[in-house]
């Protein structure tokens, strides 16, 4: 049992969560009328955990749980767990909701990283359904005719930053390995949402509105967000019967109807027609797609390991290098009020996001350090460097061990956020951790067969050397472009204890080591833990969440010698600690919920 001594004063300062959100994203999916019994009709207990996650109180369940970042989603993933399904079976209803409601984020033209625990063998598996680099890509794709990296949006828009989708399969390869219902059950939901229609969200109404120009570029992404020329407004019916014939071909023919046939040759023909910005994207590289076991990466903080996604995710490595760092101080006792452990965190986040650019990239392409970056004697002589009392002045990466000679120059590279994180576990004990995208915010604005196509090349680094020295993430064909997704399952003494996840581009892995922080050192159960409002620093800047209590101590970083930018910190935040009974947990910030029983 972790003891609960919660610190008043910081927590009763979460400023942000006001009580008119539950309301509004109540509203948003309620259904219009009462009598026509629509499958988007908020329950009574969606309704009790919106609230109860607004009140900043977690959602408790004796037997499965599932948080994700939209109730529908949420709720076609309780019906297939309440009917006895495994928390594979759960995911592929929920990510396939997901993309129909919350299209902006994650689907089936996008990628994910899948940590799962299972309960029979004790084994931990970590699955790699990352998009890939079209075959006929080259170094050159996101330069100019005179070499120069092109201008970040003027990559994503269009086909050339779409890679080859990577969640149809790992759906597939889950729900082989570790599902009990039958497939074509997991999409009725989904099915019927995208043919009867659903309620548009507050925030993809939102969303929609600021990106109006960029999804009015091709015709059919403009079609369906922008109808009449006009963006799509909250609580609006909306119908996707494209996505719904998708769907019927996923349930009837697998993930091969998608990676071949009419799907297929829907995408590569949007992809490479893409006025103005075609790409390479053919249908041999959909033909080849493959997901991919990889091993876990674990790291050690106090009584636990943490641990999720290797390469070509950096997201394990690097929100274990900052615990590990931060592992010889005692943060429980400074507490979350005292700037101290504020510096120890954005310092220690700083020197782990400096490996990060150097080291960390698709490791079949490029030797890396894997166990070198997290190996304990590497992080407490890292750690040691953080025996300061002031911000570090220069910040470089390390010497971790190479399993192989190398020599990298530090990257560049851009992800601005969208993405959505699933967290599940089910009646007999496994536990699921999955973060899944599109990339930016509705990816590439291509749009085929219902769902949004990824722009997840541009999280590769655009420049390919520096002063000669090549860049470890930079593109090579069928490589996979480093991700920050840090899908975590924390164990204790072998046990689960904990999933959790976010989206937020890079800031992912601040978001998830402090949320950890919060619920290992500083006892908040995880409802608290993910409400706390965030600093999070990365490699520039001490970011502070705008109206929060996080801006009180901007002065106080400052005069420890950080530049300090309060801005919005849009997590999205999904996580289940696993005791004796599962507590849950939801972003604020976003539109999900916990549901358990
Ligand atoms: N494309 C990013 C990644 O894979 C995620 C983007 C986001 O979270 O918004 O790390």
């Amino acid at each position: 049992m972790k003891r609960r001594l919660i610190s008043g004063l910081f927590l009763s300062a979460l400023a942000f969560a006001s009580p008119a959100f539950a309301q509004e994203a109540a509203d948003a999916v309620s259904p219009e009328g009462g009598s026509e019994g629509q499958v988007q009709g908020l329950t009574a207990e969606v309704i009790a955990a919106l609230e109860a996650k607004m009140e900043g109180k977690p959602v408790t369940a004796q037997n499965w749980m599932v948080a994700a970042a939209n109730p529908l989603a949420v709720e076609a993933g309780a019906k297939v767990l309440r009917a006895g399904g495994s928390a594979a079976d759960a995911m592929v209803a929920v990510q396939v909701v997901l993309g129909l409601v919350e299209p902006q984020s994650s689907g089936l033209g996008g990628g994910a990283f899948l940590v799962w625990y299972d309960a029979a063998t004790g084994k931990m598996t970590t699955l790699d359904g990352r998009e890939t680099a079209p075959l006929e890509a080259t170094h050159r794709l996101f330069h100019d005719e005179n070499g120069e990296p092109l201008k970040f949006f003027d990559a994503v828009v269009g086909g050339l930053s779409v890679g080859t989708p990577g969640t149809p399969a790992l759906l597939e390869e889950a729900h082989r390995r570790w599902g009990r219902s039958p497939w074509p059950s997991l999409f009725a939901d989904g099915i019927a949402l995208a043919e009867d229609g659903f309620l548009v969200s507050p925030r993809l109404a939102g969303l929609v509105e600021k990106d109006a120009e960029r999804l009015s570029r091709f015709p059919v992404t403009a079609e369906y967000f922008l109808p009449d020329g006009k963006p799509l407004e909250q609580g609006q019916r909306l119908m996707n019967p494209d996505y719904a014939e998708t769907l019927r071909t996923l349930a009837s023919e697998g993930a091969a109807g998608f990676y071949g046939g009419e799907i297929a040759a829907g995408i590569v023909s949007t992809v490479r027609g893409a006025e103005g910005n075609p790409g390479v994207l053919s249908g041999i590289d959909l033909a080849l797609y493959q997901v991919i076991e990889r091993e876990p990466v674990c790291a050690t903080y106090r009584a636990y390991e943490i641990c999720g996604m290797g390469p070509p995710s950096s997201g394990a490595l690097t929100v274990g290098q900052i615990l590990g760092m931060l592992d010889g101080y005692d943060l429980a006792a400074m507490g979350p009020e005292d700037v101290q452990s504020w510096r120890l965190i954005g310092d220690a986040s700083r020197l782990a996001f400096a490996d990060r650019g150097r080291y960390m990239a698709d490791h079949d392409f490029v030797p890396m350090p894997t166990n070198g970056l997290v190996d304990p004697s590497y992080l407490s002589e890292r750690g040691g460097l953080l025996n300061e009392s002031e911000a570090l002045i220069d910040v470089a990466p390390g010497n971790p061990a190479f399993d192989h000679a190398s020599n990298w120059a530090d990257d560049e590279s851009l992800e601005l956020p969208s993405t959505s994180h699933i967290s599940i576990v089910d009646q007999f004990g496994n536990v699921l951790s999955m973060t899944t995208t599109i990339e930016n915010g509705f990816g590439s604005r291509l749009m085929t067969n219902g769902f949004l196509l990824n722009n997840e090349l541009t999280d590769f680094s655009f420049k390919t050397h520096r002063d000669g020295v090549p860049i470890a993430n930079r593109l090579e064909p069928g490589k996979r472009p480093r991700s920050s997704m840090s899908p975590t399952i924390v164990m204790q003494d072998g046990a689960p204890v904990l999933a959790i996840g976010s989206p937020g581009g890079s800031r992912i892995i601040g978001y998830v080591a402090k949320s950890i922080i919060a619920w290992a050192d500083w006892d908040m159960d995880v409802q608290q833990a993910l409400s706390l409002p965030h600093l999070v620093n990365r490699f520039g800047t001490y970011d502070v969440e705008l109206g929060t209590a996080a801006e009180g101590y901007a002065d106080q970083l400052t005069a420890l010698g950080y530049e300090v930018n309060p801005r919005d910190l849009t997590s999205g935040l999904h996580a289940i600690e696993i005791g004796d009974v599962l507590i849950g947990g939801a972003d604020p910030r976003r539109e999900g919920i916990a549901l358990g029983e």
